[in-house]
């Protein structure tokens, strides 16, 4: 699919070729076999990067309750549907400071001082060892540490409030380089809640601008908050809720539900789309979109987004795109669970005690490496192949073909990604 994108440029999403309308001629003159071919050149590439031996680890996932345990009962959540929610957690699925030692040193080769530990799985706020593990992650460090909080504030008030103690205690640690406060908050719903706790839409919202008043002028702390909007989203309220957000020192990042029931559609996709479009955005490589806040952005920027080029010039002025794909699974990341690790960053790729093992592609998992580069039918003949961002496991099981929205947004993020590296390159 062609898409026009400013500066005298077209892109394609077949082969993520980005080139000069002038050059149309000699991109329909390409034979099919060349396309086929690359569409399918960030899946070589991926695989060829699964297998480098001084490949680094950027990022650990620390889950520090297993998968899934999130106590909220958002309508529109996957979990809630699958009738997950869980109030109690059992210490069986608590990582234990320990283990997380373990993993640390049997990685060490991989990792340098900027890899940085994202806590995510239900709220580290709530495990009992959080000051150890903080100290175990420290003492496997030389230099200085980054973290980052990816959390639901699905808490009692006085979790939450011990928790806002805790990120200043840690934010005050001179060790502590920078902490990303990674909040769902889901501007626009009315529904996001968890009945377990007594916690409604409204208490969420008002979570969000505590923390803000909190630490918005802490430079150590980058607070993102994330929406994740669908068919429950309000329209009204989105408007509302994102105007009144984007003035507070703080990040917005958006990404559509992609869920049978709860997607968006592609009407409101186009609504949402034009809402936050209009204003200065970034996207990112999940394929979310970061609305620019200013000073708290160029924070976040610094700290965490990537210094790979996004795109990779092929001859004079023709690019294609040089992220391999999203995963990160065998490339850069490992995730750490109660007594085991593994490569993905949920529940796709197979588990295993040693934690190089799950970095370190060898003979027992190449049924992973089949599942993340081998593409299923419907995505081999889909006009998005040769951008699209989504987990390829997941693509097998989860077909977007039957969700026009999800196809359409990846549509959107290929082209707002080259419209974004034109204003970067060409208008300098
Ligand atoms: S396989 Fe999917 S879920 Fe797992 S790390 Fe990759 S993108 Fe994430
Ligand atoms: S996941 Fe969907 S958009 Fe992506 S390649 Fe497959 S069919 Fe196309």
């Amino acid at each position: 699919m062609i898409k026009h994108v400013g500066h005298g440029y077209v892109c394609d999403t077949k082969t993520s070729l980005l080139f000069p309308e002038t050059m149309m001629d000699d991109f329909k003159a390409l034979p099919e076999n060349k396309i086929a071919q690359m569409s399918k050149l960030r899946y070589l590439r991926k695989e060829q990067q699964m297998r480098r031996r001084d490949k680094k680890l950027t990022s650990i996932k620390l889950w520090g309750y297993g998968l899934i345990t999130c106590p909220g009962t958002c309508d529109y959540c996957y979990k809630h549907l699958e009738e997950a929610s869980n109030p109690c957690i059992a210490e069986e699925q608590q990582v234990t400071p320990a283990y997380l030692d373990k993993v640390m040193k049997e990685t060490k080769e991989f990792r340098t001082d900027d890899t940085y530990i994202s806590f995510f799985g239900s709220s580290i706020f709530n495990h009992p060892q959080r000051h150890d593990i903080i100290e175990t992650l420290k003492t496997n460090n030389d230099k200085y540490l980054t973290l980052s909080f990816v959390d639901d504030m699905m808490l009692t008030e006085e979790k939450f409030k011990d928790s806002m103690c805790f990120i200043e205690e840690v934010a005050s640690d001179p060790f502590i380089k920078t902490i990303m406060l990674y909040i769902t908050l889901d501007l626009g719903s009315t529904s996001r809640n968890s009945k377990y706790l007594s916690i409604d839409n409204e208490e969420i919202i008002q979570r969000g601008k505590r923390i803000v008043d909190r630490f918005g002028t802490n430079n150590k702390v980058c607070i993102v908050f994330k929406s994740n909007f669908g068919k429950l989203t309000n329209m009204d309220k989105f408007r509302r809720d994102v105007d009144e957000f984007s003035q507070l020192p703080c990040v917005l990042m958006f990404s559509p539900v992609s869920h049978d029931v709860y997607e968006p559609t592609v009407e409101m996709m186009d609504e949402i789309i034009a809402y936050i479009g209009e204003r200065k955005t970034h996207v990112m490589f999940r394929g979310e979109i970061l609305l620019n806040t200013g000073e708290a952005s160029k924070r976040f920027f610094e700290a965490f987004k990537s210094t790979e080029p996004q795109m990779m010039e092929l001859t004079n002025g023709v690019f294609c795109d040089n992220a391999i794909i999203t995963c990160q699974a065998y490339s850069t990341m490992l995730s750490v669970r109660n007594n085991t690790t593994s490569a993905c960053c949920y529940d796709y790729l197979s588990e295993n005690e040693n934690g190089k093992d799950s970095f370190v592609l060898s003979e027992v998992n190449e049924a992973d490496k089949d599942k993340l580069v081998t593409l299923p039918e419907h995505c081999l003949v889909c006009d998005n192949v040769g951008v699209c961002g989504q987990c390829v496991p997941r693509r097998a099981v989860y077909k977007c073909t039957e969700h026009p929205a999800l196809m359409y947004w990846e549509t959107y993020i290929w082209e707002r990604r080259c419209r974004e590296y034109l204003d970067g390159v060409l208008d300098k």
